[in-house]
């Protein structure tokens, strides 16, 4: 009896034992197991999405101090510093019948310049977009309608979308996407670090001026009055020079011929403004931003802005044939040529 109680009693207590170091083992391979799935949730895919969307709501707060924030996206662009004094002309709120005249004189004068084209003067006048661009002058954009209150209603949503739709009439007239922007009465106090950010992450550059000729602080400024005021600015080794060619501005074209004659004697060159041209942007207003909008509301608009991104992507640059760099004449888009004399082999 006693040996037939004692051997059961081993295998029992050999069993137990068995079970003991098997239970212990596989304990051991499910904490593995949970480390492992801890150490994924830390540096794996969860990771992923709370790192972007802690950069997201970082950059949300950055944004809302009024701090302006450089896109990642975007290299760090560099500049072209002329060693000639270069004044770079600019004409906004064109084309218009103005437009023609002012072609005229640079073309006397062998002058290229820039003009930041309204959307909606371009849809109105392509045949002088056409003539702007064939001529070499560099084109901009200046929102379609250049109305305040839409475009700087506390919400860039607004802007952005006036900014794609000139882009695809300028687009659509002579195969450009300018990347040069100009905001209609320039970026200060209208733009807020949510707009700088946005306009920076899809590759645009905001231009302001250094040089105000003052020909738009009422109707019909008279022509001396312009050219003493640009006479009695400061003068810098590039200078960008803000004039008008909409429709009531007859005196900055009557004004022109002595501007340019004012220039050339003080030694400065002419050049049109390209994105190697160092830009002029105004600081961002100390004010609190102008943009209220909830961090949903940001995300959501981000999402907006980069569709339109990759749209925008999509439009490939045309170059027309034989683009007016040589001189020679461009046959465009719809097939138009503005100089049928000179017509291409
Ligand atoms: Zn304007």
């Amino acid at each position: 009896m006693e040996e037939g109680t004692e051997e059961p009693t081993e295998v029992r207590l050999l069993m137990f034992t068995r079970l003991f170091t098997f239970t212990v083992r596989v304990l051991i391979v499910l904490l593995l197991l949970l480390l492992c799935q801890f150490y994924l949730n830390i540096h794996g895919i969860s990771a992923i999405y709370a790192k972007s969307s802690d950069l997201s709501s970082e950059l949300y707060e950055q944004l809302m101090l009024g701090k302006r924030i450089y896109p990642a996206n975007q290299e760090k662009k560099t500049y072209t510093k002329p060693t000639q004094p270069t004044v770079y002309l600019t004409f906004d709120d064109g084309p218009s019948i103005q437009t023609p005249k002012v072609l005229e004189i640079l073309k006397k004068d062998k002058i290229k310049a820039t003009f930041f084209m309204v959307g909606k003067m371009a849809e109105e006048h392509p045949e002088l977009v056409k003539q702007v661009f064939i001529a070499g002058h560099t084109i901009g954009n200046h929102t379609y309608n250049h109305v305040y209150k839409q475009l700087y209603n506390r919400n860039l949503l607004e802007f952005w979308r006036q900014i794609q739709q000139t882009e695809k009439i300028l687009y659509s007239i002579c195969g450009i996407k300018p990347e040069l922007v100009r905001a209609p009465g320039g970026t200060y106090t209208h733009f807020d670090a949510f707009y700088y950010y946005d306009m920076d992450e899809a590759g645009y550059t905001m231009m302001d001026w250094n040089m105000d000729s003052s020909d738009s602080s009422r109707a019909n400024v008279p022509a001396d009055e312009i050219v003493a005021k640009i006479k009695g600015s400061t003068l810098n080794h590039e200078v960008i020079l803000l004039m008008h060619d909409g429709t009531g501005h007859g005196q900055t074209v009557q004004a022109l011929p002595e501007i340019i004659a004012y220039f050339k004697k003080l030694g400065y060159a002419f050049a049109p403004l390209t994105t190697t041209v160092k830009p002029v942007q105004a600081p961002l207003s100390p004010n609190k931003p102008k943009s209220p909008y909830s961090y949903e509301q940001f995300i959501e608009q981000e999402e907006r802005v980069k569709q339109d991104i990759l749209q925008r992507l999509k439009r490939p640059v045309i170059l027309p044939i034989g683009a007016s760099l040589l001189g020679v004449t461009a046959v465009l888009l719809d097939g138009t040529s503005l100089l049928p004399d000179l017509a291409l082999p």
